[in-house]
């Protein structure tokens, strides 16, 4: 299975991020795995916090980099945020992610996800957050399988 949907966008501040991420989580039925990719500061745990409060959870997001996982209550979802930062080896923590994407009414999403690979599945939908010459300036690239286009049409609209 190919990530044969692409589609990209800018933004052009934190708030547009979490807006944009916001409408995603409206659209998510639950189930679906979510890789965040850029250096840090890149705004991957400000798309964590739109996408949240677009689930209708109350719970309060932030970089997970030091307890590397955390879980935000959204019934009849929850959201698992993992951070991978600075890991080299997963250990326990790669059957933590697997069984949270077996789990279809568990949100995965995932910063620094090269240590879990391996457990995440070719369904997904990638976010590469891009660097841009403003300083609040993004480029947001998408990319998923076709089984997955209703995420990139809840962020368009
Ligand atoms: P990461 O999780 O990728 O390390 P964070 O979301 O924790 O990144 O931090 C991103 C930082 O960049 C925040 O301080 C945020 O206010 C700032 N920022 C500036 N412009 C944007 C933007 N367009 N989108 C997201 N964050 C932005
Ligand atoms: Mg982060």
């Amino acid at each position: 299975m190919n990530a044969n949907l692409q589609w990209q966008t800018t933004v052009t501040a934190p708030e547009q991020t979490e807006e944009l991420a916001a409408k995603i989580g409206q659209a998510l039925k639950g189930g679906e795995v979510i890789e965040l990719v850029s250096d840090l500061g890149g705004g991957k745990t400000t798309f964590v916090r739109g996408l949240v409060r677009g689930l209708g959870s109350p719970d309060k997001v932030a970089s997970p980099t030091f307890t590397i996982s955390k879980v935000y209550k959204a019934p009849p979802h929850q959201v698992y945020h993992f951070d991978f930062y600075r890991l080299d080896e997963p250990g326990l923590m790669a059957e933590d992610v697997a069984e949270a994407v077996e789990d279809p009414n568990t949100v995965v999403i995932v910063e620094w996800a090269d240590v879990v690979q391996h457990v995440l599945p070719a369904m997904r939908l990638t976010v590469r957050f891009e660097p841009m010459p403003g300083a609040h300036e993004r480029r947001l690239v998408f990319a998923c399988p076709e089984q997955l286009a209703y995420i990139i049409e809840a962020a368009k609209y």
